[in-house]
């Protein structure tokens, strides 16, 4: 039997080519998305893969999405919590609600979504997590203190889990873009040739170079890597 991963927020972009890179792997896929939108439709039917519809940062419904579908499937081999956004501006023009989203959205949606699927996989003694950071939670970027704190936070938190289930033969890892082509790095406002100089590798990079670590880590060959934040970034760091 193949092993299923669900890949949150993976009607477009870093989600969507994770999608397509480990369905040609021989995963079983779950797609995700906020709502069912046309792309996550598109995306569906193009590699033939359920879907699941939930907005990560809401906690009852994940409990509700994610319970039924633990209730009536068996436990998950991966999980990839990739589902984020960005609000961007300097702290002091910030407002509550792009500080409260933002947290939301990327970092209160470890809780929602892992707390949910996790007892299967513990039980299973079995499974692989990855987490999409940043290396903006990183290195912290001038304008994303909200993205920032998000993304750090869910370093902090993904390595603590990495502890706790280490000895259950589940391993827990962050993987941390740098400039990625996608729809969140396609505004307008972002000075890219500012951020293009401060990568070593002067280029933007591209959703292949991310799905390929996140397919390494599912597999059999990382079986030892946990607790660990990789970079895929150009050197930017
Ligand atoms: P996109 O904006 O292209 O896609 C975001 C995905 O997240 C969509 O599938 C969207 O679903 C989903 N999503 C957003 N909000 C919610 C929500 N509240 N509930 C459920 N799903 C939601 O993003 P990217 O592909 O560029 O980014 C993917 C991840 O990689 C993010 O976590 C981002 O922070 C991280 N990252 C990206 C970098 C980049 O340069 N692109 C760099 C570093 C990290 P829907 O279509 O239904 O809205």
């Amino acid at each position: 039997m193949s092993k299923t991963v669900l890949i949150t927020g993976s009607s477009r972009g870093i989600g969507l080519g994770v999608a397509r890179r480990l369905k040609q792997n021989g995963y079983e896929i779950i797609l995700h998305g906020k709502s069912q939108s046309d792309a996550l439709k598109k995306a569906q039917d193009e590699l033939n893969a359920k879907a699941l519809i939930f907005d990560v940062a809401n906690t009852d419904e994940c409990k509700a999405v994610l319970e039924d579908y633990t209730n009536t499937n068996p436990a998950l081999w991966g999980i990839v919590l990739n589902a984020g956004i960005t609000c961007d501006n300097t702290f002091v023009a910030l407002e509550e609600n792009e500080w409260k989203n933002v947290i939301d959205v990327n970092l209160n949606s470890f809780y929602n979504v892992l707390k949910p699927l996790l007892m299967p996989i513990i039980r299973q003694k079995a499974g692989r997590i990855i987490v999409m950071s940043s290396v903006s939670g990183i290195i912290g970027n001038r304008g994303q203190s909200n993205y920032s704190a998000s993304k750090a936070g869910l370093i902090g938190a993904s390595k603590a889990l990495a502890v706790e289930l280490a000895s259950r033969n589940i391993t827990v890892n962050v993987v941390a873009p740098g400039l990625i082509d996608t729809e969140l790095t396609n505004d307008k406002n972002l000075p890219i040739e500012e951020i293009l100089k401060a990568i070593p590798a002067r280029r933007s990079g591209s959703i292949d170079e991310v799905s390929g670590l996140v397919n390494f880590l599912l597999s059999n060959e990382a079986s030892y890597i946990t607790r660990q934040v990789i970079g895929v970034n150009g050197g930017l760091c």
